[in-house]
């Protein structure tokens, strides 16, 4: 590889802040607003104009029911502007084995986030990439932005790394593992309006029948489609669901592997890739499945879906212990050491970045609820870091624990 020298150059200071949170998906919104109401002062950078993540720029619209901790109270306020609820096929639900799916709207959602953090008075700055970490010694001190103003730095007592790819720990030269090789895969999400559900279903039975009728179609030669069809490392493939309203539908357009999630140019090709299939799927819909004949492409994800890229090493703590209970009815939790990373400290992280066993991250901690809640955890940390003038690392988790129940979320101790 070619190299060329930039010259060393002074950049502005946007912004110095207690707290900084990097990237606005669920966990960074969560860990914003937690952090917020333990009273500090705190900063969100997203590189959208929008917040949400995977879960509205995705299209991740469905989700195991959320009745833990902060994961509640975002059902509680969609649900009350009619935003939010039950899967009207709930014997289609392809992802959760059992579990009853609920779905919510991604526009309403978007805006609720922005309001929430208005109520909290987060600041936000939107349309600005993360593209280094300024580490000191082994402490992080903040970040290099790039954004229509150029090249400037954000510093801060405390951060959050919630863009899902660990972008500002790898910046920061702290330890994690990369699904290279894209052995989970990513899956262009589209939504179909005008559709007649009741007259799909009337024909094929159930929204799970859709991937084998398209394998079948394909093996007659009717039509090319390459990627998996079929539930593979916790990835439906292809597969519908109903949303919140009943002519809309939520799809999944296969399973696209081999490529990595942080690798621009394996990121381009999935998503022409990806995109090219859905458009296929759409077609084929409306051409082999009664009720799609009116159906259009309602919308399609802003970017490829990736599951998985980096993930942080746990760090090893004094004291450690339970953190997030993504949902009341499940004995499953993440302890606190999972989302402080090794080496940097004044470093912690949200989302699906945090370290979890291959076996919990695929079916549980990279889901919606789980990332809002770990977003919850790390936010209250970070306060109580910063009221205390600790590091992250030295947060005395009974403490945590205590404030995380006072805040609503039932960690089954
Ligand atoms: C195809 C697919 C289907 C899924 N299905 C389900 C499902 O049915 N139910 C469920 O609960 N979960 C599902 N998931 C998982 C879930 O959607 C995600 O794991 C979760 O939303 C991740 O949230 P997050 O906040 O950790 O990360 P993200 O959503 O990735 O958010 C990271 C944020 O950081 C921003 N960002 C990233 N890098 C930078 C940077 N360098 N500078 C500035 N900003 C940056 C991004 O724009 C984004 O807003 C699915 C995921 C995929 C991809």
């Amino acid at each position: 590889m070619d190299y060329v020298t930039i010259p060393e150059k002074r950049i502005p200071v946007a912004k110095n802040t207690d707290l900084l949170v990097c990237g606005g998906g669920v966990a960074g919104f969560a860990a914003a607003i937690a952090a917020a109401r333990m009273g500090a002062e705190v900063f969100l950078v997203e590189r959208y104009g929008f917040l949400g993540g995977e879960a509205t720029t995705s299209l991740v619209i469905t989700v195991p029911p959320m009745n833990n901790g902060f994961n509640k109270e975002i059902c509680d306020r969609l649900t009350k502007l009619g935003a939010y609820g039950p899967m009207r096929y709930p014997a289609a639900d392809p992802m959760a084995q059992g579990i009853r799916m609920e779905a919510y709207d991604p526009e309403v959602f978007k805006h609720e986030m922005v309001a929430m953090l208005r109520e909290e008075n987060v600041g936000l700055l939107l349309h600005t990439y993360i593209v280094d970490a300024i580490v000191e010694g082994n402490v992080i001190k903040g970040i290099v932005i790039e954004n229509k103003g150029g090249r400037q730095a954000i510093l801060a007592n405390v951060i959050v790394d919630a863009t899902g790819d660990a972008d500002v720990v790898h910046f920061a030269k702290a330890p994690y593992v990369n699904d290279a090789e894209g052995a989970i895969p990513m899956t262009m999400m589209f939504n179909m309006t005008g559709v007649d559900s009741d007259k799909a279903i009337g024909q094929i039975g159930n929204w799970s029948r859709v991937h084998d009728l398209l394998r079948e179609s394909v093996e007659r030669g009717e039509v090319e489609f390459d990627l998996g069809m079929t539930m593979k490392a916790g990835a439906p493939g292809v597969s519908i669901e109903n949303l919140v309203y009943p002519d809309e539908v939520n799809i999944w357009s296969g399973n696209l592997f081999g490529r990595s999630g942080v690798d621009p140019e394996d990121l381009t090709e999935a998503e022409i890739i990806t995109r090219e299939h859905a458009y296929i799927l759409a077609g084929w819909l409306k051409e082999n499945i009664h009720g799609f004949e009116n159906a259009r492409i309602e919308m399609m994800s802003t970017q490829v879906g990736v599951r998985r890229s980096r993930q942080i090493k746990p760090r090893r703590l004094d004291s450690d212990g339970v953190v997030c209970k993504p949902y009341c009815n499940s004995t499953v939790t993440l302890t606190y050491s999972s989302l402080v990373p090794e080496v940097v400290d004044s470093l912690l992280v949200a989302g699906r970045c945090v370290h979890a066993k291959e076996d919990k991250f695929g079916g549980i901690f990279r889901l919606i609820p789980p990332c809002l809640n770990t977003g919850q955890a790390a936010g209250m940390a970070a306060a109580i870091a910063l009221e205390n003038g600790v590091t992250p690392a030295a947060v005395d988790v009974p403490t945590l624990q205590q404030d995380l129940i006072r805040a609503g979320q039932e960690l089954g101790l």
